[in-house]
């Protein structure tokens, strides 16, 4: 069963008249509950794929299924719902809202989706207990650390039980011993049933993943199965 089925998927952007190709013909299909590293050098392709796997950005041409949706054939309302209801984003900076608590970030999601304002804070309650962040509930962004406030973020992305997480790089911002706190979180995602692709240019950090993708120059140079976790699933 797939979560994600891209064709041909190419993207170009256009600088004047000149033409800069990005992704140049991939195709894909990632399963539910795979859990993906996508890797590559800087320039390769890889937020430009996450942002149209995301529903952020369209590709030039080519096919994306999302859950049985054809994402390439929508129109920007459409695109809208589907980002708030089949996918959870976890940025490298954390995109958080500053004026707004922890359980309004957390909230967000849910009042596009129309939820009632105490549903809304029951559920939002209850993800930020999920990822350890109970008692922070009151604090603002900048009052938190930024392996918290990345908690935050991705009890935002997980609130509208999304079928695909993506993350772009989400430990890039913080330390050692807090990349590894956010890696566990991934792994109970994960573990829980959810589908999750993440970008990451450390090689210890895409060992977390079951399947490790890697582009060069917009085209898919590997895609491997990573032998330890793929037998522990
Ligand atoms: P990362 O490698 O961490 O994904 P970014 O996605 O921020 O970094 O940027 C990757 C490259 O894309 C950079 O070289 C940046 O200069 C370029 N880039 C990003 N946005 C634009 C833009 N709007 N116009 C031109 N180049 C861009
Ligand atoms: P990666 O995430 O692997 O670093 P990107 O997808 O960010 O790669 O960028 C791939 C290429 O596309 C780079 O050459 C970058 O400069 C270019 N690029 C990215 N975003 C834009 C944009 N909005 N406008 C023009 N060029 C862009």
């Amino acid at each position: 069963q797939s979560v994600i089925h891209l064709e041909d998927i190419r993207k170009s952007y256009f600088i004047g008249k000149n033409e800069l190709p990005v992704l140049k013909g991939v195709t894909l299909d990632i399963l539910k509950n795979e859990y993906v590293a996508l890797m590559g050098p800087s320039g390769s392709g890889k937020s430009t794929l996450m942002n149209i796997l995301g529903a952020l950005d369209t590709p030039t041409s080519g096919k994306y299924i999302l859950s049985g949706h054809d994402v390439s054939r929508m129109e920007d309302n459409e695109l809208a719902r589907i980002r708030n209801q089949e996918i959870g984003f976890v940025f490298q900076q954390f995109n958080l809202m500053p004026r707004l608590s922890a359980l309004e970030n957390v909230a967000v999601p849910l009042i596009y989706a129309g939820i009632g304002k105490k549903e809304r804070e029951e559920k939002a309650r209850h993800m930020l207990e999920r990822v350890g962040l109970g008692d922070r509930y009151k604090h603002k962004p900048n009052e938190l650390s930024g392996g918290q406030c990345q908690r935050v973020a991705i009890a935002r992305a997980l609130v509208n039980d999304p079928s695909l997480i993506l993350a772009d790089e989400p430990t890039g911002n913080l330390d050692t011993k807090t990349s590894v706190e956010i890696m566990e979180i991934f792994g109970r995602i994960h573990a829980s049933g959810n589908t999750v692709v993440l970008v990451t240019h450390e090689e210890d950090i895409a060992d977390h993943a079951h399947r490790v993708i890697r582009l060069r120059d917009g085209v898919m140079e590997s895609d491997k199965l990573n032998p330890v976790k793929s037998l522990a699933h």
